[in-house]
């Protein structure tokens, strides 16, 4: 969600001196775009205020809306701090912008009007840059698994937010069946905490199969995403990476927006049958998940051939 504007710094200005803060896994899976000099992880350890105040920043651009990361931009000395409006933190940044309402906007474009107040301007969005060494580390995990060069889809059965994100097992595995049927192998990609559904969904769809939860790092993860023929996940980070690899990705929404937090790429088709309720943006259902039982499978299926085509 925050390339775009990543990107449109960058571009903006090309002499800068950029660091960028944030989980090291981020840091790790966006280093290969060159779009800042230095990176600081947010490990919690001491000592990164000062760090950040060493290099006497001019500005900070704040994209989560959390009080500890306009208060971190604050303690960073930076003259200019532009961040959302939120949380009672407004007095600690110089342009505290307010907000949509959640859904008017695509989340890329707020934080491009963040970005735009240091002077950014959206620029074209690259596909996400894949590091040599996990490309490298895909090709070797594949032959691992006994899949070799041949084609494989990737399923995304599990959704960290809750059960209102995640379309039923049975229809990933029905699917999977489908996906083998037609040639393809079938990883069944997740976190180390989505292993149990991973492995069920594979063990469903057959020896074309393989659970893959928790088994790599998201650079390999995107690596993998890149050579895929297809990717089908829920809205989660899954999704996010296929799609900004450029793999043709199909995304199944439950109780959340698509017109807020759709994954960007160039081949994307949301697959979302939305009742009157929708979007509620709730983990749990209590009247029975309506949104998510009117996905049918052909209905995937389907949104897969268009991006074949
Ligand atoms: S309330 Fe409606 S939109 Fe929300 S999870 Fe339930 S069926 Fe889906």
């Amino acid at each position: 969600m925050a390339r775009p504007a990543l990107h449109a710094l960058r571009a903006a200005h090309p002499q800068a001196e950029i660091t960028a803060c944030g989980p090291l896994v981020l840091l790790d899976l966006l280093a290969p775009e060159g779009l800042w000099q230095r990176a600081e992880a947010l490990t919690g350890g001491a000592g990164l205020a000062g760090r950040l105040r060493a290099a006497h920043p001019d500005a900070a651009l704040v994209l989560p809306p959390s009080f500890s990361s306009a208060w971190l931009a604050l303690l960073s000395g930076a003259r200019l701090r532009v961040g959302f409006a939120h949380e009672g933190r407004s007095p600690l940044l110089t342009r505290a912008v307010r907000r949509p309402a959640r859904g008017d906007l695509h989340l890329s474009r707020e934080y491009l009007g963040l970005a735009a107040r240091l002077g950014a301007r959206e620029v074209p969005l690259p596909g996400l840059g894949v590091d040599a060494g996990a490309t490298r580390e895909a090709a070797a995990l594949l032959a691992r698994v006994g899949l070799g060069d041949g084609p494989f889809a990737i399923l995304g059965p599990g959704a960290a937010y809750g059960p209102a994100k995640r379309w039923s097992a049975q229809r990933f595995a029905e699917l999977g069946g489908r996906l083998a049927a037609r040639g393809l192998a079938v990883l069944v990609c997740g976190a180390a905490s989505e292993r149990e559904i991973c492995e069920a969904v594979a063990a469903a769809v057959g020896s074309r199969a393989r659970p893959l939860a928790g088994v790599t790092s998201l650079p390999v993860q995107a690596a993998l995403c890149a050579r895929a023929a297809l990717a089908v996940s829920n809205d989660s980070g899954l999704a996010h990476l296929a799609a900004a690899t450029g793999a043709p990705t199909v995304v199944v929404f439950g109780s959340t927006c698509p017109a807020w937090t759709a994954p960007l790429g160039p081949r994307v088709r949301v697959v979302q049958r939305a009742p009157v309720c929708s979007p509620c943006f709730a983990r749990d259902c209590a009247i029975g998940y309506a949104c998510l039982a009117a996905v049918e499978v052909a209905m995937v299926t389907s949104a897969a051939g268009e991006l074949a085509a």
